[in-house]
């Protein structure tokens, strides 16, 4: 993957405290000297629902939770979406952007202001962020799409995980049930 680092832009910044993230949500690691680590934000319309930093530690601790076979229907899912795949050829040879990363779904490319959900995924070093095909963002529908392809084992593993991370409000519970695209 060819990775083009940038100061971690501030959509992925902590909504409250307007600053990087500085700690995962699990271990509570100090994520801005060296450390790997994912954000993950989910937005309705503009508001945000919820977000959260996990550290490569604690997702791969989290990952082998999940069954081999439901990773794997994860990431084939997100590979034989030829929208997702053109997006990483055109994306190549731009300069980092939020409008170009995250304008629109990777999966089925409606502009984000036709929208009612979705969620932004992005991978990090300490206080920068590596773009490539992250950050992306993906609409609740095509969370759902990729949802039916997961057994109810997996799907139960991932609302507890975001339960565990975050207490959703019961009006949030419907966006709490999707995998969660850190494990894509
Ligand atoms: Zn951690």
């Amino acid at each position: 993957m060819n990775f083009k680092k940038v100061d971690i832009p501030s959509i992925f910044y902590d909504t409250v405290e307007e600053k990087p993230i500085e700690k995962c949500q699990l271990c509570e690691a100090f994520l801005l000297s060296d450390h790997y680590y994912f954000i993950e934000k989910a937005f309705r319309k503009t508001e945000v629902i919820y977000e959260f930093a996990l550290c490569y530690h604690c997702i791969n601790k989290m990952k082998k939770k999940i069954s081999k076979e439901s990773l794997k229907k994860m990431e084939n899912y997100m590979k034989t979406q030829e929208g997702f795949l053109e997006r990483e050829k055109e994306l190549n040879s731009n300069d980092y952007n939020d409008q170009d990363w995250l304008g629109r779904c990777a999966i089925t490319q409606k502009d984000k202001s036709e929208l009612e959900e979705h969620v932004i995924v992005g991978m990090f070093e300490g206080n920068q962020m590596l773009a490539s095909i992250f950050p992306y963002a993906i609409s609740t529908n095509a969370l759902e799409n990729l949802q039916s392809q997961l057994s109810e084992k997996t799907k139960e593993e991932m609302g507890n995980f975001k339960n565990d991370l975050i207490k959703p409000s019961p009006e949030l519970e419907d966006i709490f049930t999707k995998p969660s695209p850190i494990f894509v």
